[in-house]
């Protein structure tokens, strides 16, 4: 018997699955702790934190359980963590990347085009753009997925973001100090990004954040917002040396962020300050891709063990998808990873930069956040580029996708 899409009554075990990535080396083989022709259980019942991953092991010492679904020689996966992803705004920038891609000039300012639309939209439509690109997300595969404000640019509009993106999950970021808004000279939006919008902020948000870059905030700068959130209690990441060298990743070390993202111009110095710190470096490939930029080095980073995580960085400027396999894929294909390697950062390491360990993993214990490729493998991820092989997906133990 297979239950039916949002039943969650009774356990369930998925029985028939090809390769199942546990991210656990202690169930399985190698860093993925990869399990052939495995089995897993969600448990039943519906608590408030949603339904637990009761078992994991071989298929044939699967215990028994109220409901079974066969995965039918398919590989599983945990859900995608999407750690970094900018859904609250307004707008089309179109015709931007069209010019991009035609080699025209591009002027600089177009967070502050996304800035006006997402200024003069009503709450509904806003949370109804949210919405559609968590829903996209969610049918490939990402079960989390991060949100940052930084389209108000206002006390108001900020705080209204954050509300707006809160009612579409948990991992709610604060980003005032994304560009400084046209009507503002730099010093005093400091100031307010550090003053009386952060008083807004702060009670809807986990995350503070700031652009770290030539032409938007400078390490001082930057170190003055992630103090003043920290101060809040809100935990700090930074958008860092995206597209110069700069302060910011090293700034990220020292403060004790949960990740620096971005990482595309990186000195020795920065590499060797990742990986003596707890600082994730979470890798966005999309935004190299949207504009044709050379992309960050990953085997660098491996090399030297840093933490390496993968998003997409979804914003209508710069990497307008919310599609973690292709990031995948760029990541094996462009940036050095191996499969292996780039499904991790895509889940567990996804959930380190969000400091989760109840996600990106499938172990007794952690939310029962799945998805079933239409493939035997999850290499096929980065060999079967552009294919929609995301065939099944639970959410809490829910069926989501199917
Ligand atoms: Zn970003």
């Amino acid at each position: 018997m297979t239950r039916a899409v949002g039943d969650t009554t009774g356990s369930l075990l998925i029985t028939g699955i090809s390769t199942l990535v546990t991210n656990d080396p202690q169930l399985g083989e190698g860093p993925l702790g990869l399990i052939t022709d495995a089995a897993v259980v969600i448990s039943g019942g519906s608590g408030v934190s949603g339904e637990e991953i009761a078992w994991v092991g071989p298929a044939s010492r699967a215990p028994a359980a109220d409901q079974m679904y066969d995965a039918g020689g398919r590989a599983m996966l945990p859900g995608f963590v999407d750690s970094h992803a900018h859904l609250v705004f307004a707008g089309d920038r179109t015709a931007e990347f069209d010019a991009r891609m035609r080699g025209l000039p591009y002027t600089a300012g177009g967070i502050r085009t996304t800035v006006a639309a997402t200024r003069a939209a009503s709450d509904e439509e806003l949370s109804a753009g949210v919405a559609r690109l968590v829903g996209e997300a969610l049918r490939q595969g990402t079960t989390v997925i991060e949100c940052k404000s930084g389209y108000g640019l206002t006390v108001e509009d900020e705080a209204r973001l954050l509300r707006i993106a809160a009612q579409h999950t948990d991992e709610v970021t604060y980003l005032g100090a994304h560009v400084v808004p046209a009507e503002h000279d730099p010093d005093a939006y400091v100031e307010l990004v550090t003053g009386e919008m952060l008083d807004a902020c702060a009670p809807h948000a986990r995350w503070v954040d700031v652009f770290c870059e030539r032409g938007a905030f400078d390490g001082d700068q930057a170190r003055a917002v992630l103090e003043s959130g920290i101060k809040r209690g809100l935990v700090p990441r930074i958008h860092a040396n995206q597209l110069t060298h700069g302060p910011g990743v090293r700034l990220a070390v020292e403060l004790g962020a949960a990740s620096a993202d971005h990482c595309t111009h990186l000195t020795d110095a920065d590499v060797d300050a990742l990986a003596s710190g707890t600082t994730v470096a979470t890798l966005l490939p999309g935004a190299e891709f949207s504009t044709r930029a050379p992309y960050p080095n990953a085997r660098c980073l491996l090399d030297a063990g840093v933490t390496v995580a993968l998003s997409t960085d979804c914003n209508p400027g710069s990497s307008f998808t919310t599609s973690m396999p292709f990031c995948v894929a760029l990541a094996v294909r462009e940036m050095g990873m191996t499969p292996d390697e780039a499904v991790w950062a895509a889940t567990l390491g996804g959930a380190r930069a969000l400091r989760r360990d109840d996600v990106g993993r499938i172990v007794v214990g952690a939310r029962a956040d799945l998805m079933l490729l239409d493939a035997p493998s999850h290499v096929h991820l980065a060999y079967r580029p552009g294919v929609p092989l995301i065939s099944a997906v639970w959410q809490r133990g829910r069926q989501v996708v199917s």
